[in-house]
């Protein structure tokens, strides 16, 4: 049975215990999961396991205070947002201790600026408007767009950014007027708990609700006939299932999916000065990184010196627990996930590949550690080229021609994101304007912004998150005619 606590948030190190949030309630479950700590393989937590019939109180809970938070209008719910943005920002230092214990990010260089950008995103948010739209007006006509709230959006949210990919969704829902319950991923389930537990003491009840528990979850809150639209962040294999149970509600659907992005160094390239922008593009966050750079074109011309370069900068990283203050590369996040980067490297031995850096992983070393690993051109055909490796190896391909190489590029089923670097920037737009991707970066990488549409092409994502366009897709486009 659910038991209902008091709200509790004010722990300045916060060490459990974890609880549901369900119509402005901490609740306690009578399943629990272990959460492991990434750098060390053991169990240092309990997440809750929410039922059933708790996900359906939750969705009830966000159904009921869906019309009075819809009412309150912009202003109001931005004061909210703005006092939510500042109970986060009182528990800043715990959250980000609590990512990195859960997910394995350094501390400094990641889990600490997650959450500072999340919570300045949600002041930021709070603040834009959507408009009603004249369509027309005339003599004997009106025709008013309204951009009216959905109501209950149901989020998932994958294990590489939870407080980032979770509070980007938060934000945009909430101050159209949606209310919202929050599927965490299993991995990961901590710090989205915590934020949730936090969000209690501000937001009126039900309006943000978090249940945490396995993956079957997830299709229960996609078919779930009071849901009005999946925000969905994750694996494309896992999105198309959401794609097919969302097909009997006929739910709004955001997905935001894998990626095999492509960096394209133009000949032209100031490719030393680019090294290390190119190497955390790639190998940050442990390369667990939707748009991080997971194909490295570069020219012939000076392909041997720059993969030289590459390794070098690569070896003065150090990899560990992210709690450590000089380690830079964290672990893999979770055991699947270590197993399946370990495929990638076992290919790569099988076929005889050239391993320029990395390659081996030291089994006598506990947590999920995948050296950082850099393969020397290997065929396009390899299957570190082909699939996405979410993991700290890189594969760095030489090209000759341009035409070729945006052929190579283009040709896998994602389109997420991609950059290219060159001293021209007319030449290298002109080689962005042609990569298939939802989004592509000239002469910097993963630069983002409230404002700035990010969404991927092909099998990486439908719909787009942030900028006006990603906004409006927590709203429904609702039509007034009016005769004059
Ligand atoms: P995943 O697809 O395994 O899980 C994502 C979420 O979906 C989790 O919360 C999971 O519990 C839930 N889920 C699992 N089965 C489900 C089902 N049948 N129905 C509904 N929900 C279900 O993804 P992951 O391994 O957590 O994340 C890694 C993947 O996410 C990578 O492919 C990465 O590229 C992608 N990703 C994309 C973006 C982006 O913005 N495009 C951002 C981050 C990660």
């Amino acid at each position: 049975m659910a038991t209902v606590l008091e709200k509790t948030v004010t722990s300045p190190i916060f060490d459990g215990p974890y609880y549901l949030s369900i119509d402005g309630k901490l609740v306690q479950t009578s399943d629990t999961f272990p959460v492991i700590n990434p750098a060390t393989g053991q169990v240092f937590a309990h997440a809750p396991a929410a039922s059933a019939e708790q996900l359906d109180s939750a969705v009830a809970a966000a159904k009921k205070a869906f019309k009075s938070w819809a009412a309150l209008g912009y202003d109001r719910r931005e004061i909210y947002l703005n006092a939510y943005a500042d109970a986060l920002q009182q528990h800043r230092d715990e959250l980000a201790q609590l990512l990195t214990l859960e997910q394995g990010k350094p501390l400094k260089t990641m889990a600490e600026p997650e959450v500072d950008m999340s919570i300045s995103w949600i002041r930021q948010i709070a603040a834009r408007r959507i408009p009603v739209e004249i369509v027309e007006d005339n003599d004997s006509h009106r025709v008013e767009l309204h951009h009216t709230p959905l109501g209950v959006i149901g989020a998932i949210t994958p294990w590489n950014f939870p407080v980032l990919l979770a509070l980007w969704k938060v934000a945009p829902a909430l101050i159209a007027g949606n209310t919202m319950v929050i599927k965490p991923s299993p991995f990961t389930p901590l710090s989205t708990l915590r934020f949730g537990q936090i969000a209690q003491s501000v937001l009126p009840p039900g309006v943000l609700s978090i249940v945490s528990g396995g993956n079957e979850l997830g299709p229960q809150m996609t078919a779930h006939p009071d849901i009005a639209k999946i925000s969905f962040t994750g694996s494309t294999e896992t999105g198309k299932h959401v794609i097919r149970s969302a097909a009997a509600t006929v739910k709004r659907l955001t997905l935001e999916m894998g990626g095999n992005d492509a960096a394209i160094v133009m000949p032209d390239a100031d490719w030393q000065a680019i090294i290390a922008q190119l190497f955390w593009g790639a190998i940050g966050n442990s390369g667990q990184w939707c748009v991080g750079i997971k194909r490295l074109y570069v020219h012939r011309s000076f392909h041997p010196a720059f993969a030289a370069a590459f390794v070098d900068y690569a070896k003065q990283q150090k990899m560990g627990n992210g709690l450590d203050h000089e380690v830079m590369v964290g672990p893999v996040q979770n055991k699947m996930q270590f197993d399946k980067v370990k495929t990638f490297l076992d290919d790569i031995k099988r076929n005889g590949y050239t391993v320029a850096l990395g390659g081996e992983v030291d089994d006598n070393r506990s947590g999920y550690f995948i050296p950082v690993t850099v393969v020397d051109n290997p065929p396009e055909s390899a299957m570190i080229v082909q699939q996405e490796q979410f993991g700290p190896i890189v594969p760095i391909l030489v090209y000759d021609d341009i035409e070729d190489v945006i052929e190579r590029a283009n040709v896998s089923p994602f389109g997420l994101g991609g950059s290219v670097w060159g001293r021209d920037t007319q030449a290298a737009v002109a080689v962005a304007n042609r990569l298939e991707t939802g989004m592509v970066w000239v002469n910097e990488i993963h630069t983002q912004g409230i404002d700035v549409p990010f969404g991927g092409h092909k099998q990486s994502g439908l719909g787009t998150e942030h900028g006006h366009e990603g906004r409006l897709l927590f709203t429904n486009p609702k039509t007034v005619l009016i005769k004059k």
